[in-house]
């Protein structure tokens, strides 16, 4: 049993205008999907096929000799929970559990979409902006290809567009239990 691409929970052009539907025929139907087929490519035939996802990040995670098993299981496991985090109509300040949560870590929600900006900003490459203890609660992908085509290089602008209007409050509501 191969690992699967999961669908998308939304239409390709529902985060439009903030993410296009061209970024996500990419960023969706190509990045993540290569990361699905080069995954099964690289567990066919050894003792990780037909294991979970996650099964497969936590036997591969600590093994040096499968670092490239681990970054593609973590790519696909990233990418199906970045989707999550974001809706049409979303962002703005949180309801619910977490709103309390970031006010008691961060002081304000002002003061989270700041940090959590300089971190998306900051991360210095392709990368990730976390927010999380042990638990992932949310993420937003910050590698060039989640928004070279809308946004060319201003990473600033997409990540305040995603924090406005995208951010699925009720799914990261969903992680705190
Ligand atoms: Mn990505």
């Amino acid at each position: 049993m191969a690992v699967n691409l999961p669908e998308l929970p939304y239409a390709k052009d529902a985060l439009a205008p903030y993410i296009s539907a061209n970024t996500l025929e990419f960023h969706y139907g190509k990045h993540h999907k290569t990361y699905v087929d080069n995954l099964n490519k690289l567990i066919a035939g050894t003792d990780l096929e037909g294991k979970t996802l996650e099964e497969i990040i936590a036997n591969s995670a600590k093994d040096p000799s499968k670092a490239g098993i681990f970054n593609n299981a973590a790519q696909i496991w990233n990418h199906s929970f970045y989707w999550k985090c974001l809706k049409p109509q979303g962002g703005g300040a949180p309801t619910g559990a977490i709103a309390a949560k970031i006010d008691a870590a961060f002081g304000s929600y002002d003061k989270f979409t700041e940090e959590l900006k300089n971190a998306g900003v900051t991360q210095f490459g392709s990368g990730w902006a976390w927010l999380d203890g042990q638990k992932a609660l949310l993420t937003i992908d910050v590698w060039e290809h989640a928004y070279y085509l809308d946004y060319q290089n201003r990473r600033p602008d997409y990540l305040t567009a995603v924090i406005q209007n995208l951010i699925n409050w009720d799914f990261v509501n969903s992680n705190l239990g």
